[in-house]
């Protein structure tokens, strides 16, 4: 991955920043000293994915890695203040203290929060098992419950996997139309594309037609050759209403090629007639017309896809709502083919390629309930708005201790002031993070990572949700800073402790142990290429490559992988060693279609019409009220130079214009007396903010916008940068019981807000 001159030498690597995965040329060179710095990273023009493309926050890579602010040293909280120690002595207190919990309340009594960055983080993808298996608990909260859970949550029902979401083939489709989400600010997400925006150009280009819908006119609705404004939490219906048209004016035609395999067609036609265009033209803003055209469009092109993502997924329906957009797409005739809503074949395997292809046990959810309320498990989480009341309520299996990875829960999730005064109540925290940030400065050790230029990468989780199949191994660019640990290691050490072995155990037998269940389990596997081999010879082909930790797991999953060289069973596979040659990733082509090999349904059928979704269209139609009549709600939106909340500190993604504002429709601004530059005091059930206000009629009547992820200004951080940029939190307004409950997901996009000048 690296290509030297005497002076210095060039490097490349996935960026790890968001889901888009862009290839990055990074030059480094040599100080006087000796020691290697970062001169240059640009997007890397032969990465077979991206081509070149990158976004703002791709190119700040090196002002993270430089950064003052980031940990280099654990912090040990003592009198109130964090201090600096040797990793020796963080160790040694959680060894002392974290046992203690153990003991006098269970380990049922830790909780476990992941956040985002974590499903870009190698380490954490591989090993977080590992950690929640030392713990010993099943209460485990992860930024899954903050946007996309829904989206699993419908892939487990009509799929019968959870990972088997199915993306929009935007390099083939002739017409798509996008729901709630923005890829000019963000990329795609749970649809890997690099230069999201260029592709969407390159569907104009063809001929093809982008239909945006979205309470907000946002950058991709203003690129788009249609937006269509849509009262916020009502796509379920507008959905509901276009499966109606398609049912009820016969365009209806799942296709030849997934016929055989559909199952439950005949309940939609009764379960979608309340939901004719002109039932909801009221509730969701959208003229009958205008839906009867989109069903027509949909049916008419030749080939086209609907995606909808967060602004659909984070609403009390989210998880109804993206179950209609696989329903639209197989309606109108588009799933599982080329231009179509088709599914990855992951290089490096998955749920979706393991065990018998075509069916499989389903999906489950409520194998537990969460002890307050009673919320059903879902992917082996509980809803991260429940995590306040579980630390506070008293009673058996109340959370005592916390442990907290790559996340911010206290910017990130709903009724935050709620979670940071619940957070003061734990008896023991620890964090595992790049900065003593809103949520890291509650914990009692907080042990730091390696920066991104210091860790290797493989996108293990999102390359399952890409638009090609593609590949792409990245060595880290830099070496480990002296004395850390990298992350796998930390993580594996804090579950040996957890386990009672102690500060001085060796992260070495966890990773030992998480390689041979691997091992264990493909070679039982029927439908594996090392089905039946001999385990011990396995482990000695992969231990003589000479890696431990994620990069042995990988060679593994590549090597067992649908284009794996099955340890000799493939020449021609793929493996670890073949992904090195290729440092600008490899590609193994488009997008093939996947039914019925895909699916894990009981039945080996698509099920399009389960009961959990037909019942839940109940309670929709039942909402329908509520959704119309609220004065005003409030919104989030993204930005290019926003990544969630732990970017802040980057001076070049933060100076300029102030971008944490409320956004109001000039005549909403106008009835309440509002100016542009001026602030407002917004209220919601659970709390209130003054915001500064920005006048645009990007808006829709009725609704205002505010960005997540600020509200840098509390004391007891270490981010210098951030805090000159404070911002307000939104999530001081979300409401931590508004939930979709078929997910555990938070409403965070049509929170029933009050306005008043301040
Ligand atoms: S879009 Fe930006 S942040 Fe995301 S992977 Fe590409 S360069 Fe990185």
């Amino acid at each position: 991955m690296t290509e030297t001159t005497s002076e210095m030498r060039t490097a490349t690597r996935t960026c790890p920043l968001c889901e888009a995965g862009c290839g990055l040329e990074i030059t480094i060179a040599r100080d006087e000293d000796g020691f290697e710095r970062v001169q240059r990273i640009r997007g890397d023009m032969d990465d077979v994915f991206s081509h070149g493309f990158i976004c703002p926050k791709g190119s700040t890579l090196k002002q993270l890695h430089d950064d003052p602010d980031r940990l280099r040293t654990p912090m040990i909280k003592r009198d109130g203040v964090h201090v600096a120690v040797t990793w020796v002595e963080a160790w040694e207190e959680i060894a002392a203290r974290l046992p203690d919990v153990i003991d006098g309340h269970g380990r049922e009594s830790i909780g476990v929060f992941i956040g985002n960055p974590g499903a870009h983080s190698l380490s954490a993808m591989t090993f977080s098992r590992a950690l929640l298996t030392g713990l010993g608990t099943r209460a485990r909260f992860s930024a899954s419950t903050v946007d996309q859970m829904p989206r699993h949550v419908a892939a487990g029902h009509v799929f019968g996997s959870a990972v088997a979401v199915p993306v929009p083939d935007l390099d083939r489709t002739d017409h798509l139309v996008i729901l709630g989400a923005n890829p000019y600010a963000s990329n795609g997400s749970l649809c890997t594309a690099p230069d999201f925006p260029g592709r969407l150009e390159a569907i104009q280009g063809r001929g093809g037609k982008v239909v945006v819908v979205d309470p907000r006119r946002s950058r991709t609705a203003d690129h788009a050759d249609e937006w269509i404004s849509i009262r916020p939490g009502t796509d379920a219906l507008l959905l509901a209403a276009i499966a109606q048209v398609l049912i009820g004016d016969g365009l209806a035609d799942v296709g030849d090629h997934v016929r055989a395999y559909v199952g439950g067609l005949e309940r939609l036609g009764s379960a979608f007639a309340p939901f004719t265009p002109e039932a909801v033209a009221s509730p969701t803003g959208v003229a009958a017309a205008t839906i009867r055209k989109m069903a027509q469009d949909l049916a008419a092109a030749p080939t086209a896809a609907v995606y909808g993502r967060i602004g659909t997924t984070t609403t009390e329906f989210g998880s109804t709502t993206s179950w209609l957009v696989d329903v639209v797409n197989t309606l109108s005739g588009n799933l599982d083919r080329p231009g179509g809503s088709m599914f990855a074949t992951p290089v490096a395997g998955g749920a979706t390629t393991r065990g018998r292809p075509g069916s499989g046990k389903g999906f489950q959810v409520g194998r537990g309930h969460s002890r307050v309320s009673g919320h059903p498990e879902v992917m082996g989480e509980y809803p991260v708005g429940s995590l306040a009341e579980e630390i506070t309520t008293p009673g058996a299996g109340r959370l005592r201790a916390l442990v907290t990875l790559a996340g911010n829960p206290v910017l990130s999730t709903p009724n935050s002031n709620q979670l940071a005064s619940a957070l003061d109540e734990l008896e023991f925290m620890v964090s595992i993070d790049l900065y003593l940030n809103e949520t890291t400065r509650h914990a009692d050790v907080i042990l730091p990572v390696p920066s991104q230029l210091e860790r290797s990468h493989y996108d293990l989780l999102l390359l399952q949700f890409a638009i090609r199949n593609v590949a792409n191994y990245s060595e880290p660019v830099l070496p480990l800073a002296d004395g850390q640990p990298d992350e796998w290691e930390v993580i594996s050490k804090l579950s040996l402790i957890a386990q009672g072995l102690g500060p001085d155990a060796d992260p070495a037998i966890i990773d030992d142990m998480v390689i041979d269940g691997m091992i264990e389990n493909a070679v039982k596997d029927e439908f594996s290429n090392v089905f039946g081999r001999e385990p011990y010879e396995l482990r000695g082909e992969l231990d003589a490559m000479g890696r431990r930790g994620p990069e042995r797991m990988i060679d593994f999953m590549l090597r067992t992988g649908p284009f794996g060289d099955g340890f000799g069973a493939n020449l021609d596979g793929t493996s670890m060693d073949d992904l090195l040659d290729y440092p600008h990733g490899r590609d193994f082509g488009a997008l093939v279609p996947r039914i019925p090999a895909i699916l894990r349904t009981p039945t080996g059928r698509i099920e399009l019409a389960p009961d959990v979704f037909v019942d839940d269209l109940g309670r929709l139609a039942a909402a329908v009220p509520a959704l119309t009549e609220r004065d005003f709600v409030l919104v989030g939106r993204r930005h290019l130079r926003s990544n969630n909340s732990w970017m802040h500190n980057i001076d070049v993604l933060v100076k300029g214009r102030q971008r944490c504002t409320l956004q109001v429709h000039p005549d909403d601004a106008h009835a309440l007396g509002l100016n542009d530059g001026g602030v407002v005091r917004v209220t919601s059930r659970v709390g209130e903010l003054v915001a500064p206000i920005e006048v645009t009629d990007a808006i829709r009547p009725g609704v205002v916008s505010l960005p997540h992820g600020w509200g840098h200004d509390l004391p007891g951080t270490q981010m210098r940068v951030a805090a000159e940029h404070a911002g307000v939190n939104a999530n001081v307004l979300t409401d931590d019981q508004a939930l979709d409950p078929l997910s555990g997901t938070s409403v965070l996009n049509g929170i029933p807000v009050s306005l008043e000048p301040a």
